[in-house]
């Protein structure tokens, strides 16, 4: 049970109001949850101010369920080349907390983890609501307090300092508070952007948040057609005005409205400025291993062994697991009637080129709603990164989502918020 201050007796409850905490946190996702844990651990009072009826909604959703909780690569150098520019500010706190130190953090809450292709950690269980579970389980173990239902509306400054923060109940005190209320990606999870207006109304620059890994809307309708279907070696290439920009190769997720999965969700800030410089489009390489020549090859063969077998009829022999239909929509000028011996060179090249070829045509970045991770936040050097101290008000920490730190989606995020969170509750 999460304990509310409605769980309480009417005299518990006011002294509670008058109470000066060692930490008040607000929000309780990933981050807020770690920084109550080790702050409380400490043996610090702790309160988490959670504006939901229940803390991590997002936590509960990550990896589709499945919590891509951090990344097995230990060699810090490398692992922080997934910060982009922001890197070198996170030597220092991944040096006092980092990937070995989330590995054996959740083992000693009882939930190992496990490593999977691209070193991609999960819970043994590959269930986020697992890594949600524990951690809750410990705040309720060390005494932290959690208040359901409370939302910030404002926090109160004077000389320098954070005195209070306010919710809709009344004023609450502490010596210290930590700032953990996420970004602005799938806000219906409770993360609505409140922190970066709190920043700026405190003096702190917050660059304006815009979706950065999320999917690629597209507007052709043979994406479409394939919703749900991924393939896990393909090669995209993105073009500027026709111009090619940069390829990529890896597991390509089609939806409803375009593209997603790893490769894309990877590409997509790139991708973002782009198409404010012009008309972007892209092309996909279904058999980047094979060159032009081998697949011709192994089409007059297939072709060979099929003679009297329509077009239509062969093409899931000659396209990739799952597309045939989208290969349908795609030849629509080309007679699909027609038996294979009959195609003619030209229609056969034809084909050998759209599967190194496929056209696609790119409207737009899915919104906030549907991105991972949405860049913007503080300033980092606006920010103490040995202790996530704001500059401004040295009884004040930020985690996070809400720091400015572009990155990468395969368990990089939620690392972030192991090392901010747990660095801002102990020095909180
Ligand atoms: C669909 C999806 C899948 C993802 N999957 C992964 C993954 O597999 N691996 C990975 O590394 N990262 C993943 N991420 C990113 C990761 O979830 C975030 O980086 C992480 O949750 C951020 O944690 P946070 O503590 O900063 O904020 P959040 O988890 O957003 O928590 C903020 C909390 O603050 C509360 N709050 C907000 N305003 C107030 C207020 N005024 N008063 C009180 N409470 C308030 C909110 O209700 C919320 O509970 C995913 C993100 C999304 C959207």
């Amino acid at each position: 049970m999460e304990r509310t201050n409605k769980n309480l007796p009417m005299h518990k409850a006011s002294a509670r109001q008058n109470k000066i905490w060692d930490v008040i946190i607000i929000g309780g996702g990933a981050s807020g949850m770690m920084a109550g844990i080790s702050a409380s651990r400490l043996g610090k009072s702790v309160l988490i101010l959670e504006k939901n009826k229940s803390m991590g909604e997002k936590l509960k959703i990550t990896g589709g369920g499945r919590c891509n909780i951090t990344n097995a690569e230990y060699d810090t150098h490398k692992f922080l080349e997934n910060y982009g520019k922001s890197k070198d500010f996170l030597y220092s706190p991944f040096s006092i907390f980092g990937v070995k130190d989330t590995f054996s953090f959740f083992e000693g809450l009882g939930l190992p983890l496990v490593i999977q292709a691209r070193k991609r950690a999960f819970p043994h269980t590959e269930k986020a609501l697992d890594v949600f579970n524990v951690m809750k389980k410990e705040l309720e173990r060390t005494g932290a307090v959690v208040k359901l239902g409370s939302t910030v509306v404002n926090i109160i400054k004077e000389n320098g300092k954070i005195t209070a923060v306010k919710t809709k109940e009344g004023v609450l005190h502490a010596k210290s508070y930590i700032l953990a209320t996420g970004g602005t990606s799938h806000p219906e999870t409770g993360s609505t952007g409140d922190g970066f207006n709190f920043l700026k109304k405190l003096g702190h620059t917050v660059e304006n948040p815009t979706p950065s890994v999320v999917p690629i809307e597209v507007s052709d309708a043979w994406v479409h057609l394939l919703a749900g279907v991924s393939l896990s070696f393909m090669k995209i290439t993105f073009l500027l005005d026709g111009k090619k920009q940069f390829s990529k190769t890896g597991k390509i997720l089609f939806t409803h409205f375009g593209l997603s999965g790893p490769l894309i969700l990877n590409s997509a800030s790139y991708v973002g400025s782009l198409l404010e410089a012009g008309k972007v489009e892209a092309v996909i390489d279904a058999y980047p291993d094979t060159d032009v020549g081998a697949l011709e090859e192994r089409i007059i063969k297939t072709f060979d062994e099929n003679k009297n077998k329509t077009l239509k009829n062969v093409l899931k022999d000659i396209t990739p697991a799952g597309t045939a239909k989208a290969f349908e929509m795609v030849l629509g000028s080309m007679d699909l009637e027609t038996k294979v011996h009959s195609v003619t060179k030209e229609d056969r090249k034809k084909i050998v080129n759209l599967l190194k070829n496929l056209p696609v045509h790119i409207t737009n970045l899915m919104g906030y709603d549907r991105a991972v991770v949405v860049d913007g936040g503080v300033e980092m050097k606006e920010i103490n990164m040995k202790t996530m101290q704001s500059k401004i008000y040295d009884n004040l920490f930020i985690t996070g989502d809400l720091l400015n730190i572009n990155r990468h989606s395969g368990g990089y995020g939620l690392q972030l918020c192991w090392t901010t969170g747990y660095i801002a509750g102990v020095n909180a």
